[in-house]
């Protein structure tokens, strides 16, 4: 018999937009926790910016290695299309051009912004909670839902840092259970943190569980949450980057093994 659930599920509405690259200037530049540093961008073109979902992403541009311009994604953390106005919070992670670029950048400086070419907005009237699950990457995505979240939903978040200080706050309507787990750096590709924090938490049936973090991570997760009967079309879950490669983002984990 089919499961009369089904008819309810949630759906991905896909927004197109018209595909644009901006050159655009820092105009502030703040670490709001120690490995946390948001960029704010200004630039008059931003009046068409449009992004329809908290986890679209941007490319943006910066020198690479050879100095050739390389192209990492980034969430729009906050706009303001009157003001001109784009923020974009960068993990300061050591290791590739984007954290080093968003580590020196200085008001003034200039920078190629792509997108967000698309959006895929999450719908859905059965949807009576959120489960949001990530790393540090994850952050500003799950930070700009739980804002735009209406007066008390029901959301809970799950997210992995280095420790206490770099833990966010958000001003929000929403009925939010905050969690934090603290693990080293060092060890943010490993599942077992949240697989454990998991095992302690119900989940209920009318729950959208969104995750995005390491690639393996991300993918332990979501065999976890599937493994305990939760429906695919509740779920969505990204890699927003891989250990030891460079762009490794996994955008969709859907049909990955
Ligand atoms: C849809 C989407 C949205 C994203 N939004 C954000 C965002 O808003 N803020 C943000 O900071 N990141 C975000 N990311 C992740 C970001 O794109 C990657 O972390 C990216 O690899 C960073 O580029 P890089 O040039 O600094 O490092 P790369 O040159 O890509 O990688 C160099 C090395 O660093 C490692 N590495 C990459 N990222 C990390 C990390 N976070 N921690 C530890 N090691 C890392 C890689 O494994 C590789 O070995 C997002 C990714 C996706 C797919």
């Amino acid at each position: 018999m089919e499961d009369p659930r089904a008819s309810n599920d949630p759906t991905i509405r896909r927004v197109r937009h018209e595909m644009m690259r901006r050159e655009l200037t820092v105009s502030a530049v703040e670490r709001i926790t120690p490995a946390m540093v948001r960029v704010t961008l200004s630039g008059a073109s931003l009046a068409s910016f449009a992004s329809a979902s908290p986890d679209d992403h941007l490319k943006v541009f910066v020198p690479g290695a050879d100095g050739e311009p390389v192209g990492r994604d980034y969430t729009p953390r906050h706009f303001d299309t009157e003001a001109g106005a784009l923020v974009i919070d960068f993990v300061d992670h050591d290791a590739g051009p984007a954290a080093a670029w968003a580590r020196t950048a200085r008001a003034g400086d200039t920078v190629l912004v792509g997108g967000p070419r698309g959006s895929a907005v999450i719908e859905g009237d059965a949807i009576a909670r959120w489960l949001l699950i990530g790393d540090e990457t994850a952050l500003p995505a799950i930070g700009r839902r739980i804002e735009e979240f209406g007066p008390g939903t029901p959301v809970t978040s799950l997210v992995a840092v280095a420790g206490p200080a770099e833990e966010q706050t958000f001003a929000t309507a929403a009925r939010l259970t905050a969690r934090w787990l603290h693990r080293d750096p060092g060890a943010a590709a490993d599942p077992a943190p949240y697989l454990a924090a998991l095992e302690t938490m119900e989940i209920a049936h009318d729950t959208f569980v969104w995750v995005a973090a390491e690639a393996e991570v991300a993918r332990a997760i979501r065999r976890h949450i599937l493994e305990r009967g939760h429906r695919k079309t509740w779920m969505k879950a990204s890699g927003y980057w891989a250990a030891g490669r460079a762009d490794g983002a996994v955008k969709n984990l859907e049909d990955a093994a």
